[in-house]
């Protein structure tokens, strides 16, 4: 379903160093949709995205960046700046990665192009009067293995003083809150043995999976409600007519911040625990990757956002900020820098992402007016930003724990 959205050239109320910015995207559009559409034609998994990045790096150093690839020990990760006189840094966030089977199912070939069009534009407006830095943060592998982590823990985003990125949706919302989540694997291990003809003498490490299920069940009925634990069993034996010796689940715990998180987690680990006392199996706890943290919204820099989006003739339709949440490694950014993470429609609510449509919104004509009206109103933020020390005085002041305005 095609929408209609606002062409950034029925903007009128805008003063000229605006208008020039808009101008500058409408000048960029053609290089804008190309790495769109190939993007969204050559779909590479997590961790995988060479040639996306290969075509994003280039276009950077083609337009003046100076790149530098492979950031934070990840191959598939990287920067490129651009810098005028001393100032502050504005950080736009590049996705790239798509889904096993779906391909661009959740339109990162959309936050890539728009990212990189903020940036391009962003960086035509440096100069004198406009003194900074512009940075694009190529991140690999948001579905699935959080590539934003280590570029927050390598301290790619040490320098910078707000970062942003749109993403593609089914409503056009500002704010949205991200559950912070772990993963936890769990092992027992107990005997195998006959189980007909012998069964007294085996350990069943399977009804110990089972049994941590029907503990965690419990504890779920006194927990908040914004936790969430859910698990599947990866390892449940090898035949009927063999007692296990060994089994496994995969947990992911989440809440909306790290303490209660914590907490939750524990009382998960003391359900393992049990479920290995009463069958007198062995267990074995494991994390498989590091935490995603909750996403910490930064009010000021949305508004800064939303301003300009509606400026440019989009209107909002902010929803619940808390209601239907998931995960994402954007958190683990808006936990060291202000963060905004918009999102623009592309399509009815009827379709979301994941959705083999979304995959289509996002090579539809509505997916690139979303994505160029995205690259433009991050654009006029960062502007804002560079010239207005107050606007940025405000963001800085809410992350430092400052009232929300
Ligand atoms: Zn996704």
């Amino acid at each position: 379903m095609l929408i209609e959205l606002a062409h950034p050239r029925e903007a009128t109320m805008l003063d000229p160093q605006k208008q020039a910015l808009i101008t500058e995207v409408e000048r960029l559009k053609p290089e804008l949709l190309e790495i769109s559409r190939f993007l969204h034609a050559n779909p590479e998994l997590a961790f995988e995205e060479h040639q996306a990045v290969e075509r994003l790096s280039r276009t950077m150093e083609k337009h003046g960046f100076s790149v530098e690839r492979s950031v934070a020990g990840l191959p598939t990760a990287f920067t490129a700046s651009r810098a005028s006189a001393e100032g502050p840094t504005i950080a736009f966030l590049a996705e790239y990665d798509a889904l096993p089977g779906l391909g661009h199912a959740c339109g990162h070939n959309l936050i890539a192009a728009g990212s990189v069009g903020a940036a391009l534009a962003l960086k035509a407006a440096l100069g004198e009067k406009v003194a900074g830095r512009v940075l694009v943060v190529g991140c690999p592998a948001e579905e699935k293995g959080g590539g934003k982590i280590p570029l927050v823990e390598s301290g790619v985003f040490r320098s910078v003083d707000a970062a942003m990125l749109v993403h593609p949706s089914n409503r056009t919302e500002i704010v949205k809150k991200a559950l912070g989540m772990r993963d936890v694997q769990v092992e027992f291990f107990g005997k195998a043995s006959h189980a007909a003809a012998t069964p007294h003498l085996g350990i069943n490490a399977l009804d110990a999976v089972i049994l941590a299920f029907t503990n965690v069940n419990a504890l779920r009925q006194q927990i908040r409600s914004d936790a969430r634990i859910h698990g599947i069993i990866t390892h449940g034996g090898k035949a009927p007519n063999i007692i296990p010796d060994h089994a496994a689940a995969l947990f992911y715990v989440r809440a909306l911040d790290m303490a209660y998180l914590e907490e939750v987690y524990q009382k998960v680990l003391g359900c393992f625990e049990a479920a290995a006392m009463a069958t007198g199996t062995r267990h074995q706890v494991k994390r498989a990757g590091s935490d995603y943290h909750p996403h910490k919204v930064n009010y000021a820099l949305g508004e800064l956002f939303r301003k300009n989006l509606e400026a440019l003739g989009a209107p909002v339709d902010q929803g619940p900020e808390d209601e239907d949440l998931g995960s994402t490694d954007v958190g683990n950014v808006s936990q060291v820098v202000p963060t905004v993470q918009p999102m623009i429609a592309i399509c009815g609510p009827s379709v979301a992402c994941h959705m083999p449509e979304f995959a289509v919104a996002s090579a539809s004509r509505a997916g690139e007016e979303g994505m160029l009206l995205a690259a433009t109103a991050m654009a006029l933020t960062g502007l804002d930003l560079l010239r207005d020390r107050d606007a940025l005085r405000r963001v800085k002041q809410e992350f430092a724990g400052g009232m929300r305005p």
